[in-house]
């Protein structure tokens, strides 16, 4: 199996995050690569470094003033009196929640700090002076692991950090800032006519659900835990099914605070049922293992071997596969998750 990773994803190195009204350290922390890598290693797999692909993948799922704003907002920051050590938020507009509100209009604020409140989603996305190449290089493994697939791989893993699956058209949230999973779903349209993607983070893939909300061509499935009482709280419940043309696309399976494996893997079977029915053509995976019991988010209670079980499952479809790494905040663990789930993917 194909991997792909460009070392300059590592440069992020968020400081901080709110938990409770208390500033806490960040969790996603670089050597989460450094684990993910091993795990790689001990299958014979050397990453691949992405090609230059540059912001047009991006844009092909985010909008332009956005991407805009995650490009030049460093430097912008840097520019303000008493600046912090990271770009973060003090005011938010006002969300319905509903989620059928997928489109907003650029920022009206020209202020640095209006914007920050208008594109980064919540305190849990700051930006340093390295996230936005970070960022890109993430996005770019996406695309070049998505290329793969297209050229006729049948599976590819994309080890992305940052993550992706919380941002949306024009926000960054819950430490993401561009998608990954929704470019490289997006990218594998060239080949295929329909795309699945089957996000088993332990938190709702809100982006990526509001990115393809109104589309047909592209299924998104969820499996994680109940957002009445995890991030990202305000989507992920069952009665999300998709708006407009995306009717019936979209599907949210939340799981009970301190659900097992026997209970996800028994939701797994619903999901591969619809991707079945839906006729996909390939796959995308949202692979994150923050359901681990050992992660710092206690949301789950996943074991490493659980994830061998998924991705057994998952291969049973025998559809082009590409799993594009999202969550896992157990560094003790998520090394042995991604080796169960490589090695369930007999890749
Ligand atoms: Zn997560």
């Amino acid at each position: 199996m194909r991997a792909f990773y460009h070392p300059e994803q590592a440069t992020h190195d968020p400081l901080q995050s709110m938990r409770y009204g208390k500033i806490i350290p960040a969790k996603d922390l670089p050597v989460r690569t450094e684990r993910l890598l091993g795990a790689l290693n001990k299958h014979g797999i050397s990453p691949e470094t992405p090609a230059a692909h540059g912001k047009a993948a991006a844009l092909t799922v985010h909008t332009p003033t956005y991407v805009t704003f995650l490009e030049t907002i460093w430097e912008r920051w840097s520019l303000l009196p008493n600046h912090g050590p990271e770009v973060w938020p003090n005011y938010f507009p006002y969300w319905s929640g509903r989620p059928e509100e997928v489109s907003r209009p650029p920022c009206p604020a020209e202020s640095v700090v209006g914007q920050v409140g208008w594109y980064l989603g919540d305190l849990s996305a700051p930006m340093g002076p390295h996230t936005w190449l970070s960022s890109l290089r993430s996005c770019e493994t996406a695309v070049s692991a998505a290329a793969a697939i297209v050229a006729g791989d049948g599976t590819a893993y994309a080890l992305c950090r940052p993550s992706g699956h919380h941002a949306r058209t024009d926000r960054a949230a819950g430490l993401c800032f561009l998608n990954n999973t929704a470019i490289a779903a997006h990218h594998l349209r060239q080949r295929f006519a329909k795309i699945a993607v089957l996000d088993i983070d332990v938190h709702h893939g809100d982006g990526t659900q509001q990115i393809f909300y109104n589309r047909d061509d592209v299924l998104t499935v969820s499996i994680h835990a109940n957002p009445a009482k995890a991030y990202p709280f305000f989507t992920g419940y069952a009665h999300e099914t998709g708006h407009g043309s995306g009717a019936g696309f979209n599907l949210n399976l939340p799981l009970e605070i301190g659900s097992d494996g026997s209970v996800l893997t028994a939701s797994l079977e619903t999901a591969l049922e619809r991707i079945k029915t839906f006729e996909a053509e390939a796959l995308v995976v949202a692979v994150g293992f923050d359901a681990h019991r050992n992660d710092p988010v206690g949301l789950l209670k996943l074991d490493a071997a659980d994830f061998g079980v998924i991705a057994r499952k998952v291969r049973a479809l025998g559809l082009p596969t590409l799993a594009v790494q999202e969550g896992g905040y157990a560094i003790d663990a998520i090394g042995d998750c991604l080796d169960a789930f490589i090695g369930g993917l007999g890749a």
